[in-house]
């Protein structure tokens, strides 16, 4: 493999390829894909419009359950769901559902198949903060359901984690603004560069203007290890590396403030899809070795297989049953790290250590507006009731700000159901109010 090269690792369908794939499908009378699906996808609907050749009707299909189809496509953990649960799975041979849903999508983009036709934008006014996967998909279904969205974005473009923690080659950035593109074009107005609990508080936001708030901030304190060596210079987080690479490929930065040196040797600490990103990003940046250290087995390991399996055929070597015992350096900057193994204590030298063990809400928000409890880890507490709204009338939480960091599509589902509950609370207190 090029080392340095981002390009896009899971090439797309031809059209041909597409419908001989889709012809594929069984469409079964009790299709497990739909079970394996957390938005319950009419999967086998698409999938038979699309071996028809009917990429428009399959792209409706799919807009009626997903704002984010070239993405889910491209990220989602398809092994575990649709395709975990395909039939044809037990000849490990399931459907590409996901390559399907991406090729649609593309396709639906490359030709603007579809043309939305917008609602008057009158049932009333709603702020959403932060424009990841839950964000956005709020956004999507209000708007669509006829509200007035504003988001409001701490960062220079819209995208949360889609844009600054995936790497480029399993989710291009075009990808990520094109979805984004067609979000806005249901009417939503993008405020970047805005951070909430700074610029204007959720408090502000309910006194001026909006009817309701929707949080969706994700989760972006990085959490951290208690052992000797870990503030080193050199030793540093996965998301700021990742941040920092995706702002390189998109120009925003030079190349000398990305946290990696030509020809480092780097020692991941964590085995997650997270590990598995920064360890195939930093080979593309140049590393000379990547070693993930875990503390579990390969049977344990908590990425997916074919993250794990790309991960090892680019190089990244894995470390069984280990553990960084401490960071070692001279001058404040690390040198070395001292791991246990099943053979014993070892020292390696280390020029670069990236933690990927998780992350947490920051507290920006619920610090500064009233009322918007927290759970003792600093995840909000939402009720059943209008679903997803929060100890605060008329604030609302949903996605990793609140279910903890999951999925791009878990993030998806409860937006949906937050945006129901939403609508059903703001035309409530509209009618109370006549
Ligand atoms: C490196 C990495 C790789 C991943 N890979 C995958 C994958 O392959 N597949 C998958 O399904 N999931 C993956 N995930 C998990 C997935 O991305 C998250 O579960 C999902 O993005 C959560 O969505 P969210 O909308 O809740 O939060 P985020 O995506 O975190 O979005 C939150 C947004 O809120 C903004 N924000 C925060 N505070 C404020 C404020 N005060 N004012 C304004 N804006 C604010 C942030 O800037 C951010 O844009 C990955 C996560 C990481 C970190």
């Amino acid at each position: 493999m090029k080392r340095d090269n981002f390009a896009e690792t899971n090439i797309s369908y031809t059209t041909k390829e597409a419908i001989d794939e889709a012809k594929r499908c069984l469409n079964c009378k009790n299709p497990l894909c739909v079970q394996g699906c957390p938005i319950e996808h009419d999967i086998p609907g698409f999938i038979h419009q699309l071996s028809m050749g009917n990429v428009g009707a399959a792209m409706q299909i799919i807009n009626e359950k997903s704002n984010l189809p070239a993405i889910c496509g491209r990220v989602c953990p398809h092994e575990k769901q649709c395709e975990g649960h395909c039939i044809l799975n037990k000849k490990d041979n399931p459907v590409r559902v996901g390559k399907l849903e991406r090729f649609i999508a593309d396709f639906d983009s490359d030709m603007s198949l579809i043309k939305e036709r917008l609602k008057p934008k009158t049932r009333g006014k709603v702020a959403i903060v932060g424009s990841g996967p839950a964000g956005l998909t709020v956004a999507g279904d209000l708007a669509r359901g006829g509200f007035n969205v504003v988001v409001f974005e701490g960062q220079k473009e819209p995208g949360g984690v889609l844009m600054y923690g995936i790497p480029e080659y399993r989710l291009p950035k075009d990808i990520v603004r094109r979805e984004i593109k067609k979000i806005e074009a249901l009417g939503v107005t993008f405020m970047n560069d805005f951070l909430i609990g700074e610029k204007m508080t959720v408090d502000e936001m309910l006194e001026h203007e909006f009817d309701a708030v929707f949080i969706g901030s994700g989760t972006s304190v990085p959490k951290t290890l208690d052992i000797a060596g870990i503030n080193l210079y050199k030793v540093l987080q996965t998301s700021y590396f990742l941040r920092m690479v995706n702002l390189y490929n998109n120009g925003d930065i030079s190349r000398n403030a990305v946290p990696l040196i030509d020809g480092e040797d780097v020692a991941i600490i964590g085995a997650g899809n997270v590990a598995m990103d920064a360890a195939r990003t930093a080979l593309r940046m140049g590393a000379n070795s990547v070693k993930i250290i875990y503390r579990g087995t390969e049977e344990t390991l908590p990425a997916l297989k074919t993250e794990y399996h790309e991960a090892v055929e680019e190089g990244v070597e894995f470390l069984w049953q280990s553990k960084t015992i401490e960071c070692m350096g001279e001058n404040n900057t690390l040198n070395a790290i001292r791991v246990e193994t099943p053979e014993g204590e070892k020292l390696m030298p280390m020029n670069r250590v990236l933690i990927a063990i998780g992350s947490k809400p920051a507290n920006r928000i619920v610090s500064t507006s009233l009322g918007i409890e927290v759970n003792e880890s600093g995840y909000v507490i939402t009720k059943e009731h209008p679903y997803g709204m929060t100890t605060r009338r008329g604030v609302f939480a949903g996605g990793d700000v609140v279910h903890t960091p999951q999925t791009v599509v878990l993030a998806m589902r409860e937006a949906k159901q937050v945006a129901k509950g939403i609508a059903q609370y703001v035309d409530a207190v509209k009618l109370l109010s006549q």
